[in-house]
């Protein structure tokens, strides 16, 4: 058999159908498919072009991030943490996402992209929240990441004097120009039509997302219900809560990825389960915020009914799914005091073939098997927070974090390289975004609000 890229002596994390864990392992792949995955003796005979010592390395398969807002990194750390959800939203976040011209927001998601590169993440669904949106696909287009990425797409005309149908035609036809531009046939880095969610889309605008969805193979992502703010809002104005009223409008099912979902109740966690919706979870952002998961969340009730739950980072914070694999486990353990809540390989699931299944993707991502997608990376185990390696995989998420990253694979290309992205001048790009940052910064009139005098 021939290969591009032979990997040996490797303790391989599989994630396949049997969970095996391989000591010693080997993983081949040709072109941007995996041919070949077991101990490395049995690959011996593998004539392959490159071949990689693994040894000292864990792979796993590339980590999917399933809600990211890549043009927010010039603004991380700007926004004070103490402000309630409305106000952060209304006077910091928001004028400062539309302050940023176009160059801005391509070197801000660009920035978005190593930093998620750099920590195992392969692939990412933008949360649709991009608004100079061919500038943002021609800068991360060369980076070598898989994505699926969203449009600044909400409807609502809340000044009663707006034409509602000419705003509501006027964010449906962008998006689907971008799906038609942009188009998932075989691509890494494709459009969805995707909504800012909460109460910002009108009922037409979800139903014809749903259908443009369903047409084309895409997927439909959207924020619902971090704070109280969204069930209360439906239930002033359509008498029903969030989920309730979208599945009145019969726009849940597989195809819908419901970001949050952390207010909701034991109904909606019903229609959830029943038609096959999935959720994301961004717990970073969740304690951040003081959005209450622990309080309020129903995890644990979603995952016993089988709802399929997939890990975000969100925000610009941190864009590291090693991060965030712990949170999950820990947080419901605590605040249910139940210790089998969410273990280790539950989350490691999440990061990986839950998010491949939000994607429509399970069968070429999220595992290490023969067919699959060549996407993955290696854990350099030669650092302190690896060692000594006992179970690897409760290591990769109690002990571990992106920063032990050493390569990335995507569709068989080394993107990351000795801890350095390979598709990206990492020094340039940081020269640029600092400069940028500070003219962002400075433009918006607001002020650096530090407990501590910085000089
Ligand atoms: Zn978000």
């Amino acid at each position: 058999m021939q290969a591009d890229t032979l990997i040996t002596g490797a303790t391989v994390i599989t994630m396949d159908a049997q969970r095996r864990v391989i000591r010693d392992g080997a993983v081949a792949f040709a072109g941007d498919t995996i041919v070949a995955v077991g101990k490395s003796a049995d690959l011996a005979g593998i004539d392959a072009r490159e071949v990689i010592d693994g040894s000292g390395f864990v792979l796993t398969p590339g980590f999917i991030n399933c809600h990211v807002h890549v043009t927010e990194t010039l603004i991380r750390g700007f926004i004070p943490e103490d402000l309630p959800f409305e106000e952060n939203l209304g006077k910091w976040v928001i004028p400062l996402y539309k302050s940023h011209d176009a160059a801005e927001q391509a070197v801000s998601a660009k920035m978005a992209v190593a930093a998620m590169l750099r920590s195992g993440t392969t692939t990412f669904i933008e949360a649709g929240t991009v608004i100079a949106f061919d500038e943002v696909m021609a800068a991360i287009e060369g980076t070598g990441i898989r994505a699926r990425m969203g449009r600044w797409a909400e409807d609502r005309a809340w000044d009663p004097s707006a034409d509602q149908q000419a705003m509501t035609a006027e964010a449906f036809d962008a998006l689907a120009a971008d799906v038609a531009a942009y188009p998932q046939d075989g691509r890494r880095i494709a459009a969805w039509p995707n909504l800012i969610g909460h109460m910002t889309s009108t009922d037409a605008l979800w139903q014809q997302v749903t259908d443009l969805a369903k047409q084309t193979g895409t997927k439909v992502s959207a924020h619902m219900s971090p704070a109280i703010d969204d069930s209360q809002w439906y239930l002033a104005n359509t008498g029903r809560r969030p989920v309730e009223h979208l599945a009145d409008l019969g726009v849940l099912g597989p195809h819908l990825n419901l970001v949050h979902m952390v207010h909701i109740d034991q109904a909606e966690a019903d229609l959830v389960a029943q038609s096959g919706t999935n959720v994301t979870q961004c717990p970073g952002a969740s304690i951040q915020g003081g959005y209450g998961l622990t309080q309020h969340g129903l995890f644990p009730e979603l995952a016993a009914a089988g709802v399929n739950i997939a890990l975000g980072t969100d925000g610009a914070d941190n864009h590291d799914m090693m991060r965030a694999m712990p949170l999950m486990a820990a947080l419901f353990k605590d605040a249910r005091q139940d210790r089998a809540l969410f273990p280790a390989h539950e989350v490691l699931e999440m990061a990986t073939l839950n998010g491949a299944k939000v994607l429509g993707m399970a069968d070429s991502l999220g595992s290490i098997a023969v067919g699959m997608k060549a996407d993955l990376v290696a854990h350099d185990t030669r650092r302190p927070e690896w060692q000594p390696i006992n179970n690897p995989v409760d290591q990769l998420v109690w002990s571990a974090n992106g920063s032990g990253v050493h390569s990335v694979w995507v569709d068989g290309v080394r993107v990351v390289e000795a801890f350095r992205c390979t598709t990206i001048d990492e020094d340039a790009l940081y020269a640029q975004g600092q400069a940028m940052a500070d003219a962002v910064l400075g433009r918006s009139g607001l002020p650096l609000l530090s407990e501590w005098p910085i000089n």
